[in-house]
């Protein structure tokens, strides 16, 4: 009999990991919390690596509609200096295929495909019961037992706790994330300063990052080192990963006290928070750097679930390669005995990439929010290809 299989989550990590199984016809059950698939907007644009996401989606057999839809454009960096004056001007050459972009929604859909997600299956808890199974607990008060619960459930998972104590930590650096619809029409100054790809700018523990996504869309990142009680905006007692909508009035407290926190930068960079509509608050928290725990038979982790580390551009493509990774493993395990021998394989691998990238990534942060902006420029020198 063939084991009876869940993950829980439907990310990156999750829907890599179900539709690299479901390409090699083994059945699979996901669970997701949010009620439908467009319930909340998707989130910016991902970045996705030769060899890390795009080997993924070559597994998942998706890599040619990829192509299609992502925007290799978008890999052009644009550096200024806080007054204004560009420092670096990088555009990827034609056929330049590294690190396109696409954006959430877009990679979403291209990996559901022909999927069946549980919309609106909130997992509560996730209890190892020996020869068993494990048995997973949801909000509706329905519970199932299943021979393997891999946990890509993101940062705050539910099923961590069933292999880890580990939580995550306040890095120190807050994102406040804001957002421009249409610029191309209706802030042309705005479109060609963001340019094709991406805008930064580095000062004195601070940064502003602006992203383009497709259809014109801008997504703009305040950053800051702050204490995390310190901050002010009104959704900083909601769960981290599900933050509140603003009304109005908090709207324009909180453009208020970012204009006044970047006061004395170059007029068109504080134009992109001037325009920006909604904000949302993201402290940036991590899980140790190296996280792995004792083998439980039954359950295992998969992305943010299991390393969790500040967003420069790794974190998506790690949960979707260990997706379809785990899923070949499971895939190639020639009965339900070996099974358990294949995730243990795969957690050994899985850590000792996730634990270099966090080195990298938590090097990073350091180097981009830092008391030196020059470090944020040479960090850029060191990693983008002449
Ligand atoms: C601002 C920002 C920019 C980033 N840019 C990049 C980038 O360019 N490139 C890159 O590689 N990475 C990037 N990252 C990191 C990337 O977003 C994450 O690493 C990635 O989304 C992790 O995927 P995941 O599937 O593990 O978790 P998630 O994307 O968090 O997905 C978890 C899923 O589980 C569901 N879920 C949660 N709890 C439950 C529950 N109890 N029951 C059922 N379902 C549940 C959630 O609703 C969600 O659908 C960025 C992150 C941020 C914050």
């Amino acid at each position: 009999m063939r084991p009876r299989i869940a993950v829980i989550g439907s990310g990156p990590a999750g829907l890599a990991f179900a539709r690299v199984l479901h390409r090699h016809g083994h059945p699979v059950t996901v669970l997701e919390r949010d009620p439908a698939r467009d319930a909340r907007p998707a989130g910016g644009t991902l970045d996705l690596h030769e060899g890390l996401g795009q080997l993924a989606l070559e597994k998942a057999g998706v890599l040619a509609e990829f192509h299609a839809l992502s925007r290799p454009e978008g890999q052009a960096m644009r550096i200024l200096d806080t007054d204004g004056t560009v420092l670096r001007d990088w555009r990827p050459r034609p056929g330049d295929r590294a690190n396109p972009e696409i954006d959430r929604g877009q990679l979403r859909d291209l990996l559901l495909g022909p999927l069946e997600v549980q919309w609106g299956r909130v997992v509560t808890e996730v209890v190892p019961e020996g020869p068993d199974g494990v048995l997973v607990h949801c909000a509706d008060g329905r519970q199932e037992t299943f021979d393997l619960v891999i946990g890509a459930d993101g940062a705050w998972s539910r099923v961590r706790p069933a292999v880890s104590s580990a939580t995550p930590q306040y890095t120190g650096v807050t994102l406040v994330e804001t957002s421009l619809d249409d610029v191309d029409t209706r802030h042309p100054a705005l479109a060609r300063l963001v340019g094709d790809g991406s805008l930064a700018v580095y000062g004195v523990n601070r940064a502003i990052v602006a992203q383009r996504n497709s259809g014109g869309h801008v997504k703009v990142y305040a950053q800051f080192r702050v204490p995390l009680d310190s901050h002010t905006t009104p959704d900083r007692h909601t769960a981290p990963d599900q933050p509140a909508d603003l009304g109005p009035a908090d709207v324009e407290a909180v453009r208020s006290s970012l204009l006044a926190q970047f006061d004395g930068w170059a007029a068109p960079v504080l134009d992109l928070l001037r325009h920006g509509t909604t904000f949302v608050h993201r402290p940036l928290y991590v899980l140790p750097v190296s996280h792995t725990w004792p083998h439980v038979s039954g359950v295992t982790l998969l992305g943010d679930a299991a390393h969790l580390m500040p967003p420069l551009g790794a974190g998506a493509n790690l949960a979707m390669l260990e997706g379809a990774e785990l899923a070949e493993s499971i895939a190639a395990a020639p009965g339900p005995a070996d099974l358990d021998e294949a995730v243990r394989a795969f957690e050994e691998q899985m850590w000792a990439r996730a634990g270099r990238w966090a080195k990298i990534t938590t090097a990073g942060l350091e180097r981009l929010v830092s008391p030196d902006p020059s470090q944020a420029v040479a960090l850029f020198d060191e990693v983008q290809p002449s």
